[in-house]
């Protein structure tokens, strides 16, 4: 998979769609013209310009399965966060965004082998576009997902990851499937058999990855089979 052409330069995004799902963040499909095809678990870099010439970016993981016509992302709002809150409040359908990318080649799967992502909060973006992508191609019992948040309302693509049979497990409220309210436990990942499957997939912020990655190690997979994406900051 390292064998990807480098992403190239920046690109002019026209949004075609900026909704609201839940109030924490917002949903963006952006039409990207002549952009190469990205892979599931890639990202994008996405830059604002001020009139006066000052530029801020930041990295966003795709959303949209690689078949889509247009690109989704997902962006959280972040207390005082520069990019995050300008995209989330500001941005509007015909608004123009330099965007970079696909980029990356470590934290990507193409379907063709089973594969386990534990997610924490907005890190199941880019396991939404391997979801879809699965669906896509038939593949969608090669991965199994479990995604962790405080509630229902913290967790993007809520009703996506469940129709998909994700594990949702929820710290303060009890989710849909019944589960005691609680963090993702080692019997939880265990059961998506992780071993078995050879690789497992961890995105989140750094202290969801660390405690998904010892997770996944106690669930019986070495650490050279974990790939990790830390949505920290960028800035
Ligand atoms: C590869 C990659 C993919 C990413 N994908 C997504 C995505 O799909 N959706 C998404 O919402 N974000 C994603 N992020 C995070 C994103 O890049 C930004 O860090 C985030 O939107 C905050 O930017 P900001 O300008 O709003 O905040 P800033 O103005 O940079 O920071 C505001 C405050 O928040 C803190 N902060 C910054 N970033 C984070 C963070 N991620 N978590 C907690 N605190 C933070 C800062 O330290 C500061 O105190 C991804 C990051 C990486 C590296």
């Amino acid at each position: 998979v390292t064998d990807r052409a480098p992403a190239g330069g920046w690109r002019q995004a026209e949004v075609h769609a900026a909704d609201h799902p839940d109030r924490h963040g917002v949903r963006l499909r952006l039409a990207v013209p002549d952009r190469v095809e990205h892979w599931s678990g890639q990202h994008y870099v996405i830059r604002l310009r001020a009139p006066d010439g000052y530029t801020a970016q930041r990295s966003y993981s795709i959303a949209s399965a690689p078949a889509e016509d247009l690109l989704e992302f997902y962006v959280e709002r972040l207390t005082d966060g520069e990019v995050s809150g300008y995209l989330a409040s500001q941005v509007r359908p015909g608004d123009l965004l330099e965007v970079r990318g696909p980029i990356g080649g470590w934290f990507v799967w193409r379907g063709d082998s089973p594969a386990v992502g534990l997610a924490g909060g907005s890190g199941v973006v880019p396991f939404i576009s391997m979801l879809r992508h699965a669906q896509r191609i038939g593949s969608a019992d090669r991965l199994a997902l479990a995604v962790s948040a405080t509630g229902l309302d913290r967790l993007p693509y809520a009703e996506e990851l469940q129709a998909a049979g994700a594990l949702l497990a929820l710290s303060r409220e009890v989710p849909p499937n019944g589960r005691a309210p609680g963090r993702l436990r080692v019997e939880d990942v265990q059961g998506l058999q992780p071993a078995a499957a050879g690789i497992g997939f961890v995105c989140g912020s750094a202290s969801f990855a660390e405690t998904a990655s010892q997770l996944l190690v106690a669930a019986g997979l070495s650490t050279d089979r974990i790939r990790v994406e830390r949505f920290g900051p960028t800035g």
